[in-house]
């Protein structure tokens, strides 16, 4: 057991069983922090499939397999769904109202529970301890945190690498790897900014808040414009920006709501220190009495993977996949909690995306030049990956990543 034939023809064989727990988990959605049903359901399968398993942070598990000496290897699925309504029309569409898999979090927990059961059933061909880790709550980035906060670190055997993946609407089978930066920090950032409210026709007895956060609005633009280096990435977005309540009152506070994302976190801490002083600045400019508030919420680490442990992986995809399938991924601007779990242990992470389109459809949209619009992305209440064969690619990129550092072979050549 080890050639690629050897395992693909092995996973194969037990597709059905992990075609079916998709198909569950899909009917059965879960938001973050709540997903019991899911948890019980994978803890059930990991302990027939001969895990150790344990609950960490509420909901998550962690399905230990030891199996001799050797390294340890961590791989990490999402199990929350989102609070959306499903339209994909699927026989197997979500049954709870209002709750879907619209990001994929159900086949990366298919196909986590496949890799374990290869491992669990081929344990000739690997030595070492294999950990694998289903995280609740990823959407709000508060699964990871919690599941280190409950003592993670103390309470499994030390990973020496970590794995997660995610699918995307890119053709299924397609697998994207990338070394350094390949998902952005995330923060959101409440901001109340204070004026004095005064009676809509008296502007002189007011400091009128709404004039101050449009000006904030405005300056705030000039921190990716004028202080970022072209070329760099960061987005600063201001999603919301809410005072008021009539036309003829002047209010004594506004509110905004910002979205930063970066891939640096020295411009990150940039951006923060200049959204800081410019909305300090613009409260003094306009004689507000009273000092902003900043609370920040939803933050998201950034993902970046460790060269060497990328380079491992990839090549072990590469000798495993056909020509072409893997390629080299650009970094996404979309935000992640899966590196709070590695960084916890200091431990190197590789995470890459697999695609789930249909292959067909995919191809077509890309010779009409309407994938934006045709292709429905992850948390659309159409978003519906392919199957097939998004659930083999997966299970196999789980399998060949692990079996690069537990592999036998992979073991007599490391040089260490
Ligand atoms: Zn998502
Ligand atoms: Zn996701």
């Amino acid at each position: 057991m080890g050639t690629a034939q050897e395992i693909t023809a092995s996973i194969l064989e037990q597709l059905p069983w992990q075609e079916e727990l998709y198909k569950h988990f899909h009917r059965h959605p879960e938001l973050g922090l709540a997903e019991h049903e899911t948890s019980a359901r994978i803890c059930e399968e990991l302990e027939d499939l001969g895990y150790e398993t344990c609950l960490i942070g509420g909901t998550g598990i962690v399905g230990v397999l030891r199996n001799g000496d050797g390294p340890a290897v961590l791989a990490r699925a999402d199990m929350d769904a989102l609070p959306v309504a499903e339209d994909t029309g699927l026989e197997y569409s979500s049954t709870v109202p209002g709750a879907m898999h619209a990001c994929g979090h159900d086949m990366h927990m298919a196909a986590l529970l496949g890799a374990a059961k290869f491992l669990a059933g081929n344990q000739k061909s690997w030595s070492g301890t294999y950990l694998a880790l289903f995280q609740p709550a990823e959407e709000t980035a508060a699964g990871a945190k919690a599941m280190v906060a409950d003592g993670l670190v103390e309470r499994i055997p030390k990973p020496d690498v970590a794995l997660a993946q995610h699918v995307m609407p890119a053709e299924a089978g397609m697998i994207g790897t990338t070394a350094g930066p390949v998902l952005s920090a995330g923060d959101s950032l409440r901001i109340t900014v204070y004026g004095r409210g005064a009676h809509g026709s008296m502007p002189h007895n007011s400091v009128d808040p709404v004039v101050m956060a449009s000006s904030i609005v405005l300056k705030l633009q000039t921190i990716v414009s004028r202080e970022t280096r072209p070329g760099q990435f960061a987005v600063l977005t201001v999603g919301a920006l809410n005072a008021g309540s009539a036309a003829n009152i002047i209010p004594d506070r506004a509110q905004l709501l910002l979205n930063i994302r970066t891939y640096d976190l020295q411009l990150r801490q940039h951006v923060i220190d200049s959204i800081e002083r410019i909305v300090r600045g613009e409260c003094a400019a306009a004689g507000s009495p009273k000092e902003p508030d900043f609370e920040f919420y939803d933050q998201f680490p950034l993902t970046s993977n460790d060269a060497a442990a990328n380079e491992k992986v990839t090549k072990a995809f590469e000798e495993h996949f056909a020509d072409g399938q893997v390629y080299q991924a650009d970094p996404a601007t979309a935000s992640e909690d899966f590196s709070t779990i590695p960084d916890a242990f200091g431990i190197p992470y590789v995470y890459w995306t697999v695609g789930c389109a249909d292959p067909k459809t995919y191809q077509a949209a890309l010779a009409e030049g309407t994938v934006a619009s045709k292709i429905p992305a992850n948390h659309s209440p159409f978003f519906a990956p392919a199957i097939n064969p998004t659930l083999e690619t997966a299970t196999r990129t789980q399998v060949v990543a692990a079996l690069a550092y537990l592999g036998r072979g992979a073991q007599d050549s490391a040089e260490g």
